[in-house]
């Protein structure tokens, strides 16, 4: 495979520092595109921020405050979208109250246009998913899940390709295994599929149906010691994933981890931690012909 010339420009926000508007992007040339892709996980029903206990998150995070930052991002970019890595449920009071209603009607007031399912979404079982789903305006993918022979049947998209600006974006979802971590009354008959294998079927597809940019979001992890699977060797054994935006570890990546498998395929992985405390932004430039050209990774601290 014919290596791409892709520059991963990676900038660090530390905490602390104020969001400034876009960056402007070193060697986009007139008639190029931009595309933003913003991207949390793991934000575990933090719908305030965390409570004024003198401890480090103290006032900080939580999806009120998010956002605020995304509605800010929306009045300086046209191209956006706005993603999720799963685990959006559980971790505080509203979620033993309200179920994930209030987490999900936040999202679609946002304007995400897509989460993955993480192994917290199980907690109420799969009829907890499925009296969930009305409140949200935005598409559920999981493509190694099957689901066919449990009440979410046809509920979740194996993938979805999203148009913006001229760029075909094609995001597929990848969820751990169950076993071991979610009890089987919760999941019932849902099969767990190769993540790698899987991985491979959809980029495959999206690359016949012309996708200019392939997104995974993972809710497998970012890295383990052991064989495990998990999101970096996902990018060593998968090649034609341009970005995985990952979950599950509650990671805070200050930059994204290039990496560049054997076959030479550049795949940037990200992934912004826990309960909202910081929105991951991608901004990509295309040249005329839809190709990456650049690539500027931000994770920016929400206070
Ligand atoms: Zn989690």
């Amino acid at each position: 495979m014919k290596r791409r010339d892709f520059i991963l420009k990676s900038l660090i926000t530390g905490l602390g520092l104020t969001y400034s508007g876009n960056l402007a992007l070193a060697g986009a040339l007139p008639g190029d595109k931009r595309l933003s892709i913003l991207h949390t996980n793991d934000m575990h029903s933090r719908i305030d921020p965390f409570p004024d206990d003198g401890g480090r998150n103290a006032n900080q995070g939580g999806m009120t405050k998010l956002a605020n930052l995304v509605s800010r991002i929306r009045t300086e970019e046209d191209s956006l979208l706005l993603l999720d890595a799963g685990d959006v449920f559980q971790g505080t009071p509203y979620f033993n109250f309200y179920g994930g209603e209030l987490e999900f009607k936040l999202m679609s007031k946002m304007g995400y246009d897509a989460s993955t399912i993480g192994n917290h979404e199980f907690d109420n079982g799969l009829e907890g998913i499925l009296a969930q789903l009305p409140n949200a305006q935005f598409s559920h993918i999981c493509s190694n899940y099957d689901f066919s022979k449990t009440i979410l049947q046809d509920k979740i998209l194996p993938y979805e390709i999203f148009r913006k600006n001229g760029i075909k974006v094609g995001v597929f979802g990848l969820g751990i295994e169950l076993d071991g971590l979610v009890g089987k009354k919760n999941y019932g008959n849902t099969l767990y599929l190769d993540p790698v294998s899987i991985a491979e079927e959809m980029v495959s597809e999206l690359k016949s149906k012309k996708c200019d940019l392939i997104i995974c979001l993972s809710h497998l992890g970012y890295s383990y010691r052991s064989g495990k699977i998990d999101d970096l060797k996902l990018a060593s054994a998968v090649s034609g994933i341009d970005l995985i935006l990952g979950g599950h570890t509650h990671t805070f990546l200050d930059e994204p981890t290039r990496v560049v498998n054997a076959e030479g395929f550049d795949t940037i992985v990200h992934q912004v931690g826990t309960g909202a405390l910081r929105l991951g932004k991608v901004d990509f430039v295309f040249s005329k012909d839809n190709k990456v050209k650049l690539a500027s990774v931000r994770s920016l601290p929400i206070y």
